[in-house]
């Protein structure tokens, strides 16, 4: 029995009127427990096949009702609902830990993502959504206007690492847009989301638009896609495989942000004691669970062993622990499947010759899954996490000889969703950073840069993703567009009467004249 005292905020009461939001005839629960101790905190309800068929009617008749509503109104709600969220982030991050063993420095992070979203497309989405109107075939009697029409319901399935970010964030662009959403968060952690939701509906978002509902991905998967107008997916390569080609035969848009093995190439004029700071939070924030986290530093021999003594030295001095406070640096893994799978990739490079400098072992003196800081160095492309995304507070240093074999390093990887480039000369970082075969290049930085610049589309390239989040890009991937074109007088094709080669001439030498006058 744990000597951790839950927040008072976490009442039976509480927990239980977040879930009763779950649709589920079968009375089917899952056991949601606080990772820090494996103790019970609710029962999740689990939706069936019909439950959620039923979820997508009503947020269908919701959503008609939604897209009807001026843009203006619509956004109305998003201005509420970003001053109630930070109001509430101290209720979220403790809802946040519970469920996902995280620490709370960054919890509270976590729960400042829906609201600089919803501030960035507050000021962006009128610009982005309104109808814009171009030039026809034939000047002056002819134009087209590109209107940005909602997709209808969208399919969310967010992960466990960031499920209010992944589960909340990425639906606020799709219900601007006009836009019911049906969200599948991880069993683990939606208790966040369902949080996030009921902020929404306070702040004025029609009941029955934003449905959630519960369960293996593999029981809701099938049925989510199939009644989906689109699909936000964020999770593992391999599923995303899955989801993409479910959505592929049904002939809808998928939006897949996958996993990653992100390398960081440090440069030989780095300033140590920044790149340290930040690289810390870089390989352990988030206890190593980022999808954007880097898991490959490649330092350079002419500093190696200074480099390396001070991010060791650094990992040590790292405080890690259960605590509903901002004392701990590092906290939990999300579960204790997810700490033997640390562990394995580990262990398989030990067994293969790779030397632990510092960490790698469980912690289950301060609870069931968490693990330490761990520095590993001789990790080859033959072990486990070599190649594969580990997903866990553990790093591999490699020295290298020159940039070109760096970057050659960096790139050779069949991932490519975030990188890292560290160096005084900001010109010779850049340009280091423009060679790398990644979605996310951040320069000077681990991750947070590029994931905060909410102007920027930010997704992965090779077997990390399709698509993006964020930018223009993250809101009108959930639009179609309607071409609404309009002739005024009948002026296209040969007049009555008209002798056709005389009517080519004259066209042809029209097309010639459009182009050099920059008409057309
Ligand atoms: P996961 O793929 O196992 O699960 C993600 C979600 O998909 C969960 O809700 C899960 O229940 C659901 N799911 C699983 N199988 C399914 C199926 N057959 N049909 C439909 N849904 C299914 O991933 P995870 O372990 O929860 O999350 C960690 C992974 O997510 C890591 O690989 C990480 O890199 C990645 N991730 C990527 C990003 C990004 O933006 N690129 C962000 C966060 C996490």
């Amino acid at each position: 029995m744990s000597t951790l005292t839950r927040p008072a905020t976490l009442s039976d009461a509480f927990l239980e009127s977040l879930v009763a939001r779950v649709p589920s005839t079968s009375g089917g629960t899952w056991k949601l427990t606080e990772v820090y101790t494996g103790e019970h905190l609710v029962d999740l309800p689990q939706s069936t096949p019909e439950d959620i068929e039923r979820a997508f009617e009503t947020a269908r008749v919701a959503q008609r009702a939604w897209a009807a509503t001026p843009l203006r109104q619509r956004l109305a709600v998003f201005k509420r609902a970003h001053d109630l969220f930070i109001d509430n982030a101290l209720t979220t991050a403790d809802l946040l830990q519970a469920e996902s063993g995280k620490n709370r420095r960054m919890a509270i992070e976590e729960t400042c993502d829906p609201p600089m979203v919803m501030s960035h497309y507050l000021k962006r989405a009128p610009k982005v959504l309104a109808p814009k109107r171009r030039g026809g075939p034939v000047p002056l009697v002819s134009h087209s206007t590109e209107i940005r029409q909602p997709k209808g319901v969208v399919g969310i399935i967010a992960p466990w690492n960031f499920p209010f970010a992944t589960g909340i964030s990425d639906a606020v662009p799709a219900l601007m847009a006009g836009n019911g959403v049906v969200l599948k968060p991880d069993n683990k952690t939606a208790l966040s989301p369902l949080f996030g939701v009921s902020l929404l509906e306070q702040a004025g978002l029609p009941k029955g638009l934003f449905q959630v509902v519960c369960g293996e991905g593999p029981d809701v998967g099938p049925t989510l896609i199939d009644n989906a107008s689109y699909i936000m997916f964020t999770g593992s390569t391999a599923t995303g495989r899955t989801i993409g080609e479910r959505a592929g035969r049904n002939l809808i848009g998928a939006c897949l942000e996958l996993g990653g093995k992100n390398p960081q190439i440090v440069l030989d004029d780095v300033d140590v004691d920044e790149w340290v700071a930040s690289t810390l939070f870089g390989v352990f924030g988030n206890t190593g669970q980022i999808c954007m986290h880097i898991e490959r530093i490649y330092l350079p021999e002419s500093r190696y062993d200074e480099l390396r003594s001070a991010f060791v030295r650094a990992t040590e001095a790292l405080r890690i622990g259960a605590a509903y406070d901002f004392e701990p640096e590092v906290g939990s893994l999300v579960s204790v499947d997810q700490m033997h799978r640390v562990l394995s990739h580990v262990e398989d490079a030990v067994a293969k010759g790779a030397t632990v400098l510092t960490g790698g072992r469980p912690r289950p003196d301060l609870g069931p899954a968490f693990f330490e800081p761990t520095v590993l160095e001789g990790v080859t492309t033959d072990m486990d996490c070599g190649v594969t995304e580990t997903f866990g507070p553990v790093v591999a240093l490699h020295p290298y000889r020159t940039v070109d074999e760096a970057v050659a390093l960096a790139n050779d990887t069949d991932y490519g969703l975030n990188a890292s480039v560290w160096g005084a000369d900001l010109d010779r970082a850049q340009a280091v950073a423009a060679r790398i075969e990644a979605g996310n290049v951040n320069v000077n930085d681990a991750l947070a840069t590029a994931y905060a610049s909410k102007g920027t589309p930010s997704g992965g390239v090779k077997q990390s993703g399709v698509g993006a989040r964020h930018g223009d890009q993250g809101l009108l991937k959930y639009t179609d567009v309607q071409n609404l074109a309009v002739l005024k007088k009948q002026v296209l094709g040969a007049r009555p009467g008209q002798d056709y080669n005389a009517y080519v001439k004259q066209m042809l030498t029209g097309l010639k004249m459009m182009r050099r006058t920059g008409i057309r």
